[in-house]
Parts: structure tokens; C-alpha cells; sequence
């Protein structure tokens, strides 16, 4: 989907940041037993996005990484408001609660253990 990363901009590459950052901590803390893999990303920009480095998932998180990062691509406001303040509710029934299970979880994370720079881009 080349035309979809054509519309990746500064915003949005830190949102795509956050969002894997956040489901990395979730899996990592909450799905030790799992099956994990490096997400695949082919697209060159994308994994500078993410820091030259892909998330190590379980494939329920990654389907979950995917999905955040299509809408987040697809998002035509401009500029993309935080999403949960938006009206538009674009994430598929499911990935939204689990999406919000995983800010919720990992922004608490980020704060027990005293990364609050990392919460400046709190998301969800
Ligand atoms: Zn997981």
C-alpha cells in the first residue's frame, strides 16, 4: 500500500511511534507465554518511523499494530486530533477496546517507572 504511506507526515510518525511503543510494552508485559515475531514492516519509511527497529509481537498485538497504523494513515483530518477526543470512531469494534486496554495499561507503565517524557504523546 504505497499510496497509504504517502501520507505519513511528522504528526503521524510520532503517533505510529507511540502507538507501537505502547503495544510493545502491553505484549511484552502481559503476553509473556506467547509466540512473538518481529513485525513485519516492508515499507523503508515506515521502519524509520519506528527507529530502524520492529516490535517483537505476538500476532494478536501485531494485527492490533497493523490495524492502528492503516487508521492512523487513513486519519484525513488534518491535523489528527487525539483520539480520544475525536468524534470519529475508526478503529473496528474490538481493536478500539483493545487499543484503549493497551494506553491505558502502558501509559500507567510509562508513569510507575517514571518515563513521563515518553507520555507527552499520550494517544487514546
Ligand atoms: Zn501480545
Amino acid at each position: 500500500m504505497p499510496k497509504l504511506f504517502d501520507r505519513l507526515n511528522i504528526k503521524k510518525e510520532k503517533d505510529i511511534k507511540t502507538l507501537s511503543d505502547f503495544i510493545f510494552i502491553f505484549c511484552r508485559e502481559n503476553h509473556p507465554g506467547e509466540t512473538k515475531s518481529i513485525f513485519p514492516i516492508k515499507d523503508g519509511r515506515l521502519l524509520k518511523v519506528l527507529g530502524n527497529e520492529s516490535p517483537v509481537l505476538c500476532s494478536d498485538c501485531q494485527k492490533l499494530l497493523s490495524h492502528g497504523i492503516a487508521k492512523l494513515l487513513l486519519c484525513s483530518l488534518d491535523p489528527k486530533p487525539m483520539c480520544k477526543k475525536c468524534e470519529t470512531h475508526c478503529y473496528a469494534p474490538g481493536y478500539r477496546e483493545k487499543i484503549r486496554e493497551v494506553m491505558k495499561f502502558s501509559g500507567l507503565y510509562l508513569v510507575k517507572h517514571g518515563r513521563l517524557d515518553l507520555m507527552a504523546h499520550y494517544l487514546f
